[in-house]
């Protein structure tokens, strides 16, 4: 059984832009039991209430103190290193010279985990990219929009990754192969996946070019072949066939290591979905990656049957200009119980295996209204919650007192018996007897699982 735990997240600090995996895993201390329920009851359980069981990633790493801003100042910085990369080499001698393909740059500060398996899921506005790493070895799907370059040039940097084995263009959309320039920037690829091998887009043609760089032709995958990432097996699910239609081209890998699973499934429509359910593929993954931005074309009742993750991730800008995702998709999520992060309300979403098992982190939340669901760490001895009614819901709610707990951290309040108290620290804790308007009046928002 898989583990899914939602180490941490801060809402203003981006830890995990700087991720030091070491520090991960050493940290949170496997005290939960053998099960963490990550179905939920009626209720939404908003991420932000995973605050309460927030890790501190005490990294002495400089740049882990970066805010949401500095994110941004950062991106800005790189997007002049990019540009010296072309001009100037001195620091980064990857994009010239490129280094032999079967070597990577040992990490130094990091000890090579064996069985180190991470999935990046970046937040790259309206678009998609998506980092695999396992053990030594790197695949980079897609890359979001050109403006996003400088951010997939910055993070391979960041994270010491000079080399790609393989790099997937899911399909010739701008929002998923412009930021491709970028990696090609940095690092040497092996192998380039497309499901075409042109396309007259100005974006394409400039990956193309990069690629020439490089010496690298474009590889066309076919369904039902397996390539393997370090110890991790790649199947490529689709497509099944090439239409006319870019988003049902789109490459869909399965990435397996041990009994975790990842679907990752580019702009997929419901005709790509349905020909490759037609195929009978095994579709079963631990992570959807939802196809298309959450689109109302894809990820139909079926699809989520066959694929039955525990968690969903939708890749999608906030507030796009074409409503992704779309109520549809995020009701389909809900029915079946299936816990969704999204990009757009997390940033960056990375899921790690850690001796095993599945644990994710945000690189913030933006909370409260988050529609979707999160995972949070359940002991066995917790009681199932139920979803309920706040009996302060009406209009007595200026005169009902009773206790609620804050969290003076996340600035969250809680019934008493709501779980996420039980995962919440002793120093963040704080006991409040008074009425609910009196506790919003002090800057604290309700719990988004136990609703108080
Ligand atoms: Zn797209
Ligand atoms: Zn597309």
């Amino acid at each position: 059984m898989n583990r899914i735990i939602a180490i941490s997240h801060k809402r203003v600090t981006v830890l995990f832009l700087i991720v030091n995996f070491v520090m991960m895993i050493t940290l949170s201390g496997c005290s939960k039991t053998e099960k963490v329920d990550v179905s939920h009851t009626q209720e939404t359980v908003s991420i932000s209430d995973s605050n309460d069981t927030e890790v501190f990633l005490d990294s002495d790493s400089s740049d882990v103190e970066e805010d949401s801003e500095g994110t941004t100042a950062q991106v800005n910085e790189n997007e002049t290193e990019v540009t010296h990369a072309n001009s100037e080499s001195s620091d980064t001698k990857a994009e010239e010279t490129p280094e032999p393909s079967s070597e990577l740059t040992p990490e130094p500060t990091e000890a090579q985990e064996p069985g180190r398996f991470e999935v990046h899921f970046l937040d790259v506005g309206q678009g998609d990219a998506i980092l695999v790493i396992c053990n030594d070895h790197a695949m980079l799907v897609d890359g979001g929009k050109s403006k996003e370059s400088d951010k997939i040039y910055s993070y391979l940097r960041n994270h010491d990754i000079k080399h790609l084995d393989y790099i997937v263009a899911t399909h010739p959309d701008a929002d998923h192969i412009g930021g491709l320039a970028g990696a090609l920037n940095y690092a040497t690829v092996d192998v380039a996946l497309s499901p075409v091998t042109d396309n007259e887009t100005e974006t394409f043609q400039n990956f193309k070019k990069y690629l020439t760089k490089q010496n690298i032709e474009i590889t066309v995958p076919e369904a039902g072949e397996t390539f393997v990432l370090g110890d991790a097996d790649v199947q490529v699910i689709g497509p099944k066939t090439i239409t006319n239609e870019d988003n049902n081209n789109s490459i869909v890998l399965r990435v397996i290591h041990g009994n975790n699973s990842f679907l990752l499934t580019g702009d997929a429509e419901e005709e790509e979905e349905q020909s490759i359910l037609r195929s009978g593929a095994d579709l079963k993954s631990t992570v959807l990656k939802v196809a298309h931005h959450g689109s109302a074309y894809s990820t139909g009742r079926q699809w989520l049957n066959a694929v039955s993750p525990q968690i969903a991730v939708i890749s999608c800008g906030s507030e796009n200009e074409y409503g992704h995702p779309t109520e549809q998709v995020l009701n389909h999520l809900k029915e079946m119980d299936i816990s969704v992060l999204r990009t757009d309300m997390h940033g960056d979403i990375i899921f790690q295996e850690v001796e095993g098992e599945l644990r994710y982190g945000v690189s913030f939340d933006t909370n409260e209204d988050v529609y979707t669901p999160g995972i949070i760490p359940i002991s066995e001895e917790q009681p199932e919650q139920t979803s309920r009614v706040s009996p302060e819901s009406d209009n007595s709610e200026s005169t009902n007192e009773q206790t609620y707990i804050l969290n003076t951290n996340t600035k969250k309040f809680h019934y008493p018996d709501c779980k996420s108290v039980k995962q919440m620290k002793d120093k963040n804790k704080q006991e409040y007897f008074g009425t609910r308007d009196n506790v919003i009046a002090m800057g604290y928002a309700p719990c988004g699982n136990c609703n108080p």
